[in-house]
Protein backbone atom coordinates (compact mmCIF):
# COMPACT_ATOMS: atom_id res chain seq x y z
CA UNK A 1 0.00 0.00 0.00
CA UNK A 2 1.03 3.34 -0.56
CA UNK A 3 0.79 6.29 1.29
CA UNK A 4 1.02 10.19 1.05
CA UNK A 5 3.97 11.71 3.24
CA UNK A 6 4.02 9.91 6.67
CA UNK A 7 5.36 12.98 8.25
CA UNK A 8 3.88 16.56 7.26
CA UNK A 9 4.73 19.30 9.63
CA UNK A 10 1.04 20.79 8.62
CA UNK A 11 0.09 17.45 9.78
CA UNK A 12 1.74 16.75 12.49
CA UNK A 13 -1.06 16.97 15.13
CA UNK A 14 -2.56 14.84 13.34
CA UNK A 15 0.16 12.16 13.18
CA UNK A 16 1.33 12.71 16.96
CA UNK A 17 -1.87 11.41 18.21
CA UNK A 18 -2.72 9.07 15.59
CA UNK A 19 -0.38 6.99 14.26
CA UNK A 20 -2.79 4.83 12.49
CA UNK A 21 -4.22 8.29 10.54
CA UNK A 22 -2.06 7.98 7.02
CA UNK A 23 -3.19 3.99 6.53
CA UNK A 24 -6.99 5.20 6.83
CA UNK A 25 -6.42 8.05 5.00
CA UNK A 26 -4.72 6.22 2.17
CA UNK A 27 -6.45 6.12 -1.32
CA UNK A 28 -9.12 9.35 -0.24
CA UNK A 29 -8.42 11.87 -2.51
CA UNK A 30 -7.31 15.21 -1.03
CA UNK A 31 -9.94 18.20 -1.25
CA UNK A 32 -8.40 21.23 -2.78
CA UNK A 33 -10.54 24.39 -1.40
CA UNK A 34 -11.02 27.95 -2.91
CA UNK A 35 -9.58 29.37 0.66
CA UNK A 36 -6.81 26.84 0.43
CA UNK A 37 -6.16 28.21 -3.06
CA UNK A 38 -6.47 31.99 -1.51
CA UNK A 39 -3.99 31.07 1.24
CA UNK A 40 -2.00 29.84 -1.25
CA UNK A 41 -1.62 32.68 -3.07
CA UNK A 42 -1.41 35.35 -0.23
CA UNK A 43 1.60 32.81 0.98
CA UNK A 44 3.30 33.36 -2.27
CA UNK A 45 2.88 36.93 -2.83
CA UNK A 46 3.73 37.82 1.04
CA UNK A 47 7.06 35.28 0.06
CA UNK A 48 7.83 37.61 -3.06
CA UNK A 49 7.30 40.71 -1.57
CA UNK A 50 9.92 39.61 1.05
CA UNK A 51 12.28 38.63 -1.65
CA UNK A 52 14.55 41.21 -3.14
CA UNK A 53 13.45 43.43 -4.73
CA UNK A 54 11.03 43.76 -2.19
CA UNK A 55 7.47 44.79 -3.34
CA UNK A 56 4.37 45.22 -1.05
CA UNK A 57 0.94 43.77 -0.51
CA UNK A 58 -0.69 46.71 -2.34
CA UNK A 59 1.69 46.33 -5.29
CA UNK A 60 -0.26 42.99 -5.87
CA UNK A 61 -3.87 43.87 -5.82
CA UNK A 62 -5.76 42.59 -9.28
CA UNK A 63 -2.81 40.43 -10.61
CA UNK A 64 -2.87 36.90 -10.68
CA UNK A 65 -0.87 35.05 -8.47
CA UNK A 66 1.40 32.37 -9.41
CA UNK A 67 -1.43 29.83 -8.95
CA UNK A 68 -3.82 32.03 -11.22
CA UNK A 69 -5.71 33.54 -8.47
CA UNK A 70 -6.28 37.13 -8.69
CA UNK A 71 -4.93 38.68 -5.38
CA UNK A 72 -7.81 40.95 -3.85
CA UNK A 73 -7.80 44.40 -2.28
CA UNK A 74 -9.58 42.55 0.67
CA UNK A 75 -6.00 41.05 2.12
CA UNK A 76 -3.62 43.67 1.64
CA UNK A 77 -3.85 45.19 5.56
CA UNK A 78 -2.96 41.75 7.21
CA UNK A 79 -0.59 40.50 4.45
CA UNK A 80 0.98 43.62 4.81
CA UNK A 81 1.33 43.53 8.38
CA UNK A 82 2.94 40.26 8.79
CA UNK A 83 5.38 41.99 5.78
CA UNK A 84 6.02 44.48 8.47
CA UNK A 85 6.66 41.90 11.33
CA UNK A 86 9.24 39.80 9.63
CA UNK A 87 11.12 43.09 8.41
CA UNK A 88 11.09 44.45 11.97
CA UNK A 89 11.81 40.65 13.47
CA UNK A 90 14.98 40.83 10.73
CA UNK A 91 16.73 43.57 11.44
CA UNK A 92 19.97 43.08 11.81
CA UNK A 93 19.59 39.68 11.61
CA UNK A 94 19.63 36.87 8.81
CA UNK A 95 16.32 36.47 6.62
CA UNK A 96 15.66 33.05 4.88
CA UNK A 97 12.39 33.21 3.12
CA UNK A 98 10.43 30.17 2.05
CA UNK A 99 13.27 27.87 3.45
CA UNK A 100 13.04 24.33 3.06
CA UNK A 101 13.50 22.78 6.71
CA UNK A 102 14.91 19.16 6.75
CA UNK A 103 14.11 17.33 10.05
CA UNK A 104 14.63 13.65 9.01
CA UNK A 105 17.82 13.27 11.11
CA UNK A 106 15.84 13.97 14.25
CA UNK A 107 12.89 11.53 13.36
CA UNK A 108 14.58 9.09 11.73
CA UNK A 109 13.09 9.22 8.26
CA UNK A 110 15.05 7.32 5.63
CA UNK A 111 12.58 8.64 3.06
CA UNK A 112 13.55 11.49 0.76
CA UNK A 113 10.75 12.62 -0.15
CA UNK A 114 9.06 12.74 3.60
CA UNK A 115 10.19 14.69 6.61
CA UNK A 116 10.49 18.29 5.85
CA UNK A 117 8.96 21.50 4.84
CA UNK A 118 8.71 25.04 3.93
CA UNK A 119 9.32 27.92 6.79
CA UNK A 120 7.76 30.96 5.79
CA UNK A 121 10.52 32.86 7.23
CA UNK A 122 13.33 31.89 9.51
CA UNK A 123 15.25 34.42 11.31
CA UNK A 124 18.94 34.19 12.93
CA UNK A 125 18.88 37.06 15.14
CA UNK A 126 22.06 37.80 17.35
CA UNK A 127 21.93 37.98 20.87
CA UNK A 128 25.02 39.02 22.96
CA UNK A 129 28.83 37.45 22.53
CA UNK A 130 27.84 35.72 19.10
CA UNK A 131 25.11 34.13 20.48
CA UNK A 132 22.05 33.77 18.61
CA UNK A 133 18.14 33.61 18.05
CA UNK A 134 16.15 31.05 15.80
CA UNK A 135 13.21 32.53 14.92
CA UNK A 136 10.64 31.09 12.90
CA UNK A 137 7.42 32.58 11.50
CA UNK A 138 4.33 31.02 10.11
CA UNK A 139 1.73 32.70 8.12
CA UNK A 140 -1.85 31.50 8.54
CA UNK A 141 -4.48 32.73 7.25
CA UNK A 142 -7.65 30.48 7.69
CA UNK A 143 -10.26 31.35 10.20
CA UNK A 144 -9.44 28.34 12.89
CA UNK A 145 -7.04 30.08 15.44
CA UNK A 146 -3.96 27.58 15.41
CA UNK A 147 -2.56 27.84 18.63
CA UNK A 148 1.75 29.05 18.47
CA UNK A 149 2.29 27.45 22.21
CA UNK A 150 4.54 23.57 21.85
CA UNK A 151 2.73 24.15 18.05
CA UNK A 152 3.87 20.85 16.50
CA UNK A 153 4.29 22.39 12.95
CA UNK A 154 6.69 25.39 13.86
CA UNK A 155 8.15 23.26 16.61
CA UNK A 156 9.75 20.60 13.18
CA UNK A 157 10.17 23.86 11.25
CA UNK A 158 12.80 24.76 14.18
CA UNK A 159 14.15 21.44 14.45
CA UNK A 160 15.13 21.63 10.51
CA UNK A 161 16.14 25.21 10.60
CA UNK A 162 18.61 24.32 13.42
CA UNK A 163 20.17 21.41 12.03
CA UNK A 164 20.42 23.48 8.95
CA UNK A 165 22.25 26.94 10.87
CA UNK A 166 23.42 25.11 14.07
CA UNK A 167 26.93 24.82 12.48
CA UNK A 168 27.00 28.14 11.15
CA UNK A 169 25.20 30.15 14.34
CA UNK A 170 25.82 29.25 17.92
CA UNK A 171 21.32 29.69 18.76
CA UNK A 172 21.09 29.43 22.09
CA UNK A 173 17.21 30.22 21.70
CA UNK A 174 14.43 29.80 19.59
CA UNK A 175 11.47 31.57 19.23
CA UNK A 176 8.13 30.78 16.85
CA UNK A 177 5.62 33.45 15.35
CA UNK A 178 2.35 32.37 14.38
CA UNK A 179 0.84 34.99 12.14
CA UNK A 180 -2.94 34.77 11.89
CA UNK A 181 -4.70 38.39 11.49
CA UNK A 182 -1.92 39.36 13.70
CA UNK A 183 1.63 37.69 14.99
CA UNK A 184 1.12 35.68 18.43
CA UNK A 185 4.85 34.39 19.48
CA UNK A 186 6.39 31.90 22.02
CA UNK A 187 9.77 30.67 23.00
CA UNK A 188 11.43 27.52 24.03
CA UNK A 189 15.59 26.72 24.88
CA UNK A 190 17.23 24.71 22.28
CA UNK A 191 17.17 22.11 25.10
CA UNK A 192 13.46 21.91 24.86
CA UNK A 193 13.95 21.97 20.98
CA UNK A 194 15.54 19.38 21.30
CA UNK A 195 13.55 17.17 24.02
CA UNK A 196 11.09 17.72 21.37
CA UNK A 197 12.64 16.30 18.49
CA UNK A 198 13.20 13.01 20.72
CA UNK A 199 9.56 13.22 21.61
CA UNK A 200 8.85 13.07 17.75
CA UNK A 201 11.58 10.89 16.64
CA UNK A 202 9.45 8.19 19.33
CA UNK A 203 5.98 8.96 17.51
CA UNK A 204 7.83 8.88 14.25
CA UNK A 205 8.70 5.06 14.96
CA UNK A 206 4.78 4.29 15.97
CA UNK A 207 3.53 5.60 12.99
CA UNK A 208 6.29 3.47 11.01
CA UNK A 209 5.19 0.60 12.98
CA UNK A 210 1.47 1.29 12.03
CA UNK A 211 2.06 1.10 8.63
CA UNK A 212 4.04 -1.92 8.55
CA UNK A 213 1.97 -4.16 10.81
CA UNK A 214 -1.48 -3.18 9.14
CA UNK A 215 -2.85 -6.19 7.42
CA UNK A 216 -0.32 -8.56 9.62
CA UNK A 217 -2.19 -8.59 12.69
CA UNK A 218 -5.75 -8.75 13.39
CA UNK A 219 -7.60 -5.58 12.23
CA UNK A 220 -9.42 -5.02 15.81
CA UNK A 221 -6.18 -5.28 17.02
CA UNK A 222 -4.34 -2.92 15.09
CA UNK A 223 -7.23 -0.48 16.05
CA UNK A 224 -6.68 -0.73 18.84
CA UNK A 225 -2.98 0.02 19.25
CA UNK A 226 -2.68 2.67 16.57
CA UNK A 227 -6.25 4.64 16.34
CA UNK A 228 -5.99 7.11 18.61
CA UNK A 229 -9.09 6.06 21.20
CA UNK A 230 -9.26 9.18 22.70
CA UNK A 231 -10.43 11.45 19.16
CA UNK A 232 -10.38 14.83 19.61
CA UNK A 233 -10.89 18.14 17.30
CA UNK A 234 -7.45 19.45 17.18
CA UNK A 235 -6.21 15.99 16.43
CA UNK A 236 -9.02 14.64 13.79
CA UNK A 237 -10.28 18.30 12.68
CA UNK A 238 -8.55 17.58 9.07
CA UNK A 239 -8.50 13.63 9.50
CA UNK A 240 -9.79 12.56 5.35
CA UNK A 241 -11.07 9.19 7.13
CA UNK A 242 -13.06 10.72 9.72
CA UNK A 243 -15.97 9.51 8.20
CA UNK A 244 -15.15 5.80 8.34
CA UNK A 245 -12.66 6.16 11.50
CA UNK A 246 -13.61 2.87 13.73
CA UNK A 247 -12.04 5.08 16.56
CA UNK A 248 -14.22 7.88 15.55
CA UNK A 249 -17.56 5.82 15.43
CA UNK A 250 -16.86 3.95 19.07
CA UNK A 251 -16.68 8.03 20.13
CA UNK A 252 -20.16 9.31 18.80
CA UNK A 253 -22.07 6.01 19.28
CA UNK A 254 -20.78 5.69 23.16
CA UNK A 255 -21.63 9.58 23.14
CA UNK A 256 -24.62 9.45 22.02
CA UNK A 257 -25.48 6.07 23.99
CA UNK A 258 -27.05 3.97 21.22
CA UNK A 259 -25.30 2.03 17.82
CA UNK A 260 -25.88 3.22 14.79
CA UNK A 261 -28.43 0.96 13.80
CA UNK A 262 -30.67 1.28 16.16
CA UNK A 263 -30.07 5.26 15.52
CA UNK A 264 -31.23 4.43 11.65
CA UNK A 265 -34.15 1.92 12.04
CA UNK A 266 -35.29 4.04 15.23
CA UNK A 267 -35.16 1.43 17.90
CA UNK A 268 -32.22 3.03 20.12
CA UNK A 269 -33.86 2.71 23.52
CA UNK A 270 -33.69 4.94 26.35
CA UNK A 271 -32.14 4.00 29.77
CA UNK A 272 -34.16 5.81 32.25
CA UNK A 273 -31.04 5.31 34.81
CA UNK A 274 -28.90 6.83 32.19
CA UNK A 275 -31.61 9.83 31.83
CA UNK A 276 -31.92 10.13 35.23
CA UNK A 277 -28.04 10.63 35.75
CA UNK A 278 -27.07 14.77 36.99
CA UNK A 279 -27.10 17.07 34.01
CA UNK A 280 -24.79 16.00 31.10
CA UNK A 281 -25.20 19.06 29.25
CA UNK A 282 -21.57 20.60 29.63
CA UNK A 283 -20.31 17.41 28.63
CA UNK A 284 -22.53 16.87 25.55
CA UNK A 285 -21.31 20.56 24.43
CA UNK A 286 -17.77 19.42 24.84
CA UNK A 287 -18.04 16.43 22.36
CA UNK A 288 -20.86 18.51 19.87
CA UNK A 289 -18.09 20.18 17.90
CA UNK A 290 -16.91 16.51 16.91
CA UNK A 291 -19.81 15.00 16.31
CA UNK A 292 -20.40 17.93 13.75
CA UNK A 293 -17.28 17.53 12.13
CA UNK A 294 -18.14 13.60 11.79
CA UNK A 295 -21.48 14.24 10.35
CA UNK A 296 -20.29 16.94 7.65
CA UNK A 297 -17.42 14.09 7.26
CA UNK A 298 -20.18 11.04 7.18
CA UNK A 299 -22.33 13.63 4.36
CA UNK A 300 -18.86 14.21 2.05
CA UNK A 301 -17.90 10.64 2.16
CA UNK A 302 -21.17 9.48 0.70
CA UNK A 303 -21.54 12.16 -1.88
CA UNK A 304 -17.92 11.48 -2.67
CA UNK A 305 -18.68 7.88 -3.00
CA UNK A 306 -21.82 8.62 -5.37
CA UNK A 307 -20.13 10.97 -7.40
CA UNK A 308 -17.56 8.62 -7.96
CA UNK A 309 -20.16 5.94 -8.88
CA UNK A 310 -19.79 3.62 -5.90
CA UNK A 311 -23.32 2.41 -4.28
CA UNK A 312 -23.84 3.65 -1.15
CA UNK A 313 -27.06 1.41 -0.11
CA UNK A 314 -29.95 3.40 0.50
CA UNK A 315 -28.48 6.62 -0.71
CA UNK A 316 -28.80 8.07 -4.47
CA UNK A 317 -27.75 11.24 -5.85
CA UNK A 318 -30.58 13.84 -7.13
CA UNK A 319 -30.54 17.23 -8.94
CA UNK A 320 -31.17 20.21 -6.90
CA UNK A 321 -33.03 23.24 -8.24
CA UNK A 322 -31.18 24.96 -10.99
CA UNK A 323 -29.26 28.25 -10.07
CA UNK A 324 -30.50 31.73 -9.91
CA UNK A 325 -30.91 32.86 -13.43
CA UNK A 326 -28.07 35.56 -14.99
CA UNK A 327 -27.11 36.87 -18.82
CA UNK A 328 -25.25 34.88 -21.12
CA UNK A 329 -23.15 37.75 -22.03
CA UNK A 330 -24.13 40.85 -19.88
CA UNK A 331 -22.52 43.55 -22.44
CA UNK A 332 -25.43 41.79 -25.00
CA UNK A 333 -28.11 42.16 -22.64
CA UNK A 334 -27.08 45.93 -21.92
CA UNK A 335 -27.00 46.41 -25.42
CA UNK A 336 -30.08 45.00 -25.49
CA UNK A 337 -32.11 46.95 -22.55
CA UNK A 338 -30.89 50.13 -24.76
CA UNK A 339 -32.28 49.47 -27.62
CA UNK A 340 -35.55 49.65 -25.58
CA UNK A 341 -34.83 52.66 -24.86
CA UNK A 342 -36.00 52.06 -20.91
CA UNK A 343 -34.52 54.68 -18.30
CA UNK A 344 -31.15 54.30 -16.44
CA UNK A 345 -32.96 53.31 -13.07
CA UNK A 346 -34.87 50.72 -14.74
CA UNK A 347 -31.69 49.10 -16.16
CA UNK A 348 -29.34 48.98 -13.13
CA UNK A 349 -29.80 48.23 -9.83
CA UNK A 350 -28.07 50.90 -8.64
CA UNK A 351 -26.51 51.15 -4.66
CA UNK A 352 -24.92 53.45 -2.61
CA UNK A 353 -21.72 51.97 -1.35
CA UNK A 354 -21.02 50.15 1.62
CA UNK A 355 -19.12 51.88 4.69
CA UNK A 356 -16.54 49.28 3.96
CA UNK A 357 -15.91 50.12 0.28
CA UNK A 358 -16.67 54.03 1.37
CA UNK A 359 -13.17 53.61 3.99
CA UNK A 360 -11.40 52.18 0.96
CA UNK A 361 -11.94 55.51 -0.81
CA UNK A 362 -10.17 57.30 1.77
CA UNK A 363 -6.72 54.91 1.29
CA UNK A 364 -4.90 56.04 -2.13
CA UNK A 365 -1.45 54.99 -3.15
CA UNK A 366 1.97 57.34 -1.92
CA UNK A 367 1.64 60.52 -3.54
CA UNK A 368 -1.97 60.10 -5.02
CA UNK A 369 -5.26 61.89 -3.47
CA UNK A 370 -8.01 59.79 -1.83
CA UNK A 371 -11.40 60.00 -3.66
CA UNK A 372 -12.52 60.37 0.28
CA UNK A 373 -10.60 63.39 2.09
CA UNK A 374 -10.08 63.07 5.90
CA UNK A 375 -12.81 65.32 6.93
CA UNK A 376 -15.22 64.49 4.38
CA UNK A 377 -14.97 60.51 5.96
CA UNK A 378 -15.26 61.81 9.63
CA UNK A 379 -18.82 63.17 8.28
CA UNK A 380 -19.63 59.95 6.36
CA UNK A 381 -19.12 58.38 9.71
CA UNK A 382 -22.41 60.02 11.84
CA UNK A 383 -24.00 58.07 9.25
CA UNK A 384 -22.86 54.75 9.78
CA UNK A 385 -24.65 52.77 12.27
CA UNK A 386 -23.87 48.60 13.24
CA UNK A 387 -26.13 46.24 14.37
CA UNK A 388 -25.52 45.18 18.43
CA UNK A 389 -23.59 41.60 18.70
CA UNK A 390 -25.04 38.53 18.92
CA UNK A 391 -24.48 36.63 22.17
CA UNK A 392 -22.55 33.03 21.00
CA UNK A 393 -21.79 29.85 23.02
CA UNK A 394 -17.98 29.58 24.02
CA UNK A 395 -15.64 27.37 26.09
CA UNK A 396 -14.82 28.70 30.27
CA UNK A 397 -11.02 29.14 28.36
CA UNK A 398 -12.13 31.81 25.65
CA UNK A 399 -9.95 35.08 26.10
CA UNK A 400 -13.09 37.04 25.11
CA UNK A 401 -15.05 38.22 28.59
CA UNK A 402 -17.79 36.67 29.59
CA UNK A 403 -21.34 38.50 28.53
CA UNK A 404 -24.14 38.70 30.77
CA UNK A 405 -27.67 39.26 29.11
CA UNK A 406 -29.65 42.50 30.90
CA UNK A 407 -32.37 40.34 31.65
CA UNK A 408 -30.33 38.32 33.52
CA UNK A 409 -28.40 41.34 34.98
CA UNK A 410 -31.54 43.01 36.25
CA UNK A 411 -32.75 39.87 37.98
CA UNK A 412 -29.44 40.05 39.84
CA UNK A 413 -29.61 43.50 40.73
CA UNK A 414 -33.23 43.08 41.76
CA UNK A 415 -32.21 40.66 44.26
CA UNK A 416 -29.17 41.87 45.54
CA UNK A 417 -31.03 44.93 46.14
CA UNK A 418 -34.12 43.86 48.25
CA UNK A 419 -35.89 47.34 48.01
CA UNK A 420 -36.38 47.24 44.01
CA UNK A 421 -38.58 44.94 45.14
CA UNK A 422 -40.89 47.22 47.23
CA UNK A 423 -41.60 49.34 44.60
S1 LIG B 1 -10.46 10.39 12.77
FE1 LIG B 1 -9.65 8.38 13.35
S2 LIG B 1 -7.96 7.98 11.93
FE2 LIG B 1 -8.42 10.14 11.83
S3 LIG B 1 -7.03 11.07 13.31
FE3 LIG B 1 -8.97 10.74 14.39
S4 LIG B 1 -8.75 8.74 15.37
FE4 LIG B 1 -7.14 8.88 13.80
Amino acid sequence: MSHAKLFSPSKAEGWFACAGRAVLESGIPDKSSGYSDDGTARHDVCAVCLTPPESNARDWVDRATSNGVVYKADWVDEDQDYIDTVRAMAVGGVLFVEQKVDFRRFIECTDPDDGFGTGDAVILKPLVDDTYELVVIDRKTGYHEVAVERNKQLLLYALGAYDEHSLVYDIRRVRLVIHQRSAREWDCSVEDLLAFGKEARSRAITVINAVSMHGKVEQAEWERTFLNQHPSEDACRYCKAMATCPSMQSFVQSTVGADFEAMATGEAVIDPEKVNEPDKLPLQMSAAGLIEDWIKAVRAEVERRLLAGTDVPGWKLVLGKAGARAWRDAEVAEATLKSMRLKVEDMYDLKVISPTSAEKLTKAPEGAKPRIGKRQWASLQAHITRSDPKPSVAPEADKRDRYTPPNVADDFNAEADPASSLC
